[in-house]
């Protein structure tokens, strides 16, 4: 019909916007470089794209909440119950999968062999406890105490060291663990005192929070308080009918961003390639360590979780991707898988015809806890510094990176370049110098924008995936409350 066709065309010109805001963006950028333009101009030039950054963000907390509100207030406990399962068990195999590849890749390249001549002995790494108190503020985060603060405050240890001499107290706040030069004081400062006298140090790890959403707080709140709206039968309608119509509400909102979407793309990328200083690092000393990282997105992206979907659905998975395009290019644009999850939302819904009652339910909770493509890469990244460092790897040193690993893709909140900051997690884990992290930050922005890629495209096949799985519970439910299917 008149209609269909019209819907089908808007699809497309969605995508082939998209396309050619990529292509424009890059066209401009390489134009541009030539110009040599200072760092405030580049600010001013790349505005357009730093304003739909900021669209997008604005949707995403009343998304996350409304849309995992309803989504499981809609289903009766054991359908949702039954289709949690079933994500979580995707998510873990596949980010289990993710992490094997990026070993087997950065073993067979050794993109780390004889990159320093000879090893520096680690000059302060703050304590291996961190790896610990690191997994305790993942599950601290999981319940804040301050659900407005969770809008915008993380929970994060920080240490307070303490070095008692006879004569002397030193007491140093490490307020920042990423910061190597504190750290590397604090510990010759230690090693000093040792020396010279009887010394106590203590290394204690105290309260302290970073800036950003709490995504994952929010996300267990919201899940827990779907579940009992869901619970409360006819006594929680007003609830209800209140999520799913703000849920609607900012659909509706997303569905006007996006029209605005390929303009702040175009700048975004054309941005970013005007600014950026180190194309020769990314090709030369990290050149194999960044070939490493995107051989190995590439084939977990291309190959094993579309053959995960085909397996499972016995669909296309290339269709289905084909259908995701606009999403994937919003997160190679903004280097964010929160941010990009209102389109994300759209392709699923408006493109592959997913069912809402999964989508709300799955991709809030995929967003914020599954990163295939992190937790790839903090496997290669932690290896490729071992490599540099010369030290051997014995089995179940490899094993704790690939536990610290998945850890760490979901502490990694889906912000820009989350994911160098929870390598901290990895790298205590099992010894190696946190100093070094500044040895990969280089390339970093780099790596990030296409490992954001393979996070969206492994949230969004899951949702396919676990709808498949869950259209009997599904189609009871609909039965049951005489709805008509709602797509389809
Ligand atoms: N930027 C990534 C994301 O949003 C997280 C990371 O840094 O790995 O998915």
């Amino acid at each position: 019909t008149k209609e269909s066709v019209k819907g089908f065309l808007r699809r497309n010109l969605f995508v082939l916007l998209t396309i050619a805001a990529v292509a424009l963006g890059v066209m401009l950028g390489f134009a541009l470089r030539p110009h040599n333009l200072t760092l405030r101009k580049i600010k001013y030039f790349a505005f357009p794209g730093e304003l739909l950054m900021r669209m997008l963000q604005m949707l995403v907390l009343p998304l996350i909440i409304s849309s995992l509100v309803t989504g499981i207030s809609s289903l009766d406990s054991k359908a949702s119950g039954k289709m949690g399962m079933r994500a979580v068990v995707y998510y873990m195999v596949t980010t289990l999968i993710a992490v094997f590849i990026g070993i087997v890749i950065v073993i067979v390249i050794k993109p780390g062999k004889g990159l320093r001549d000879s090893p520096v002995a680690s000059s302060g790494t703050i304590e291996p406890v961190q790896a610990a108190d690191a997994f305790l503020d993942l599950i601290r985060n999981m319940f804040p105490p301050n659900l407005v603060e969770a809008c915008f405050k993380q929970y994060k240890t920080v240490y307070k060291k303490t070095i008692y001499t006879k004569n002397v107290t030193i007491t140093l706040n490490l307020t920042d663990s990423l910061n190597a030069t504190e750290a590397a004081l604090a510990a010759n400062m230690s090693r000093v005192l040792q020396t010279i006298q009887e010394t106590v140090v203590e290394t204690i790890p105290v309260s302290g929070s970073s800036n950003g959403v709490n995504a994952l707080g929010l996300v267990v709140f919201s899940m827990c308080f779907g579940l009992v709206i869901g619970s409360m039968k006819q006594q929680g309608q007003a609830l209800r009918d209140f999520f799913d119509c703000l849920n609607e509400a900012i659909m509706r909102l997303v569905a006007i961003i996006i029209w605005y979407a390929p303009v702040g793309i175009l700048f975004l990328i054309a941005g970013k390639i005007v600014e950026m200083k180190n194309l020769a690092e990314v090709g030369g000393q990290l050149g194999m360590y960044t070939v490493s990282v995107i051989v190995g997105l590439l084939i977990h992206g291309l190959f094993v979780l579309p053959l995960f979907y085909f397996l499972v659905t016995r669909k296309n998975p290339y269709t289905f991707i084909a259908g995701l395009l606009q999403a994937l290019i919003t997160a190679l644009g903004t280097s964010s898988s929160s941010a990009t999850l209102p389109i994300t939302f759209r392709c699923l819904e408006e493109n592959n015809h997913v069912d809402k009652r999964v989508t709300r339910f799955i991709l809030p909770v995929g967003a914020t806890i599954n990163m295939d493509g992190t937790a790839l890469y903090e496997a290669v990244a932690a290896i490729f510094i071992a490599q540099v460092n010369d030290m051997e790897l014995n089995f179940g040193q490899i094993l704790t990176i690939s536990i610290t690993a998945t850890a760490a893709s979901i502490g990694a909140a889906g912000i820009p370049q989350a994911g160098l900051v929870t390598m901290v997690i990895v790298l205590t884990s099992v010894g190696l110098p946190t100093e070094d992290i500044t040895l990969i930050i280089a390339v970093d922005w780099f790596l990030d924008r296409l490992r954001t890629t393979t996070n969206v495209l492994g949230d969004s096949l899951g949702a396919g995936i676990v709808e498949h799985l869950s259209r009997q519970e599904l189609q009871s439910q609909d039965v049951e409350v005489g709805n008509s299917v709602i797509e389809e």
